[in-house]
């Protein structure tokens, strides 16, 4: 491995600890509760806009230690480094619409947490999404998509089975099991991802973001009992577990 190591690019250097047990937090854990933080301040419209200056981008030249993958859906409303206040180097940022996960963002995930050592995968997700959409319309009207689009139908089409198996109707509650199913998409399918989770090198957390107030909400997490933030409180608690 050739990461050479710096906590992973979580910024700062302070602990953080658990404000119910005490305890100290896991690195993934810290690297979760540093995008809440930034999420929060984006919400509250007070950003801070860190790394973005000349200074840290010649600092950052010559390598990288972001303390988050984010697997996003490709929404034009959806830009990683604004919704979670962060700058250059922070954030390794893969986007597919519906975040669709084939073999070159699984590729894309295995560089990170391998080679950059990265502590966290985000599977960000949103209300209203046009790639759930799409392809709920073309289960309705027995329509494919025409040229590449039907490769991402097919990638939500296993989301929109188990919505239906599960009675759910809702827009955004089938948005919620479809990023569920990412999340268990990349651990089924990327051994090395599991790995690094069940040795606690990793975790990854599925969240869903609201474009109108533009929070994020945890709706899947591995390991069981990840410790999540709630972006709400600022308290930790855990997001219901992946089921892989
Ligand atoms: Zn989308």
């Amino acid at each position: 491995m050739s990461h050479t190591g710096n906590s992973g690019g979580l910024p700062g250097s302070q602990r953080i600890t658990d404000p119910a047990s005490g305890d100290q937090l896991s690195e993934p854990t810290r690297a979760y509760a540093e995008l809440i933080a930034g999420n929060r301040r984006f919400v509250g419209g007070v950003p801070r806009h860190p790394n973005q200056d000349a200074g840290h981008r010649a600092a950052v030249a010559d390598g990288q230690h972001p303390f988050a993958v984010i697997v996003g859906c490709s929404d034009s409303r959806l830009a990683a480094e604004i919704i979670f206040d962060r700058g250059l180097g922070d954030l390794f940022v893969v986007r597919t619409a519906g975040h669709t996960a084939g073999p070159e963002v699984l590729g894309s995930v295995e560089y990170a947490v391998t080679v950059l050592g990265t502590p966290l995968v985000v599977v960000l997700g949103h209300d209203s999404c046009g790639a759930v959409q799409a392809a709920r319309e073309s289960v309705a009207t027995g329509t494919a998509p025409s040229g590449h689009l039907g490769a991402v139908v097919d990638s939500v089409l296993p989301s929109l089975r188990r919505a239906e198996a599960e009675g759910v109707d809702d827009i955004n509650d089938i948005v919620d099991i479809h990023i569920a199913h990412t999340v268990e998409t990349l651990l089924g399918q990327s051994p090395v991802l599991a790995d690094a989770v069940a040795g606690g090198r990793c975790a990854v957390v599925g969240v869903s973001y609201r474009l109108a107030a533009g929070a994020v909400r945890p709706v899947a997490a591995a390991p069981a009992g990840f410790a999540t933030v709630d972006p709400s409180t600022g308290s930790v608690e855990s997001a219901a577990p992946a089921t892989v």
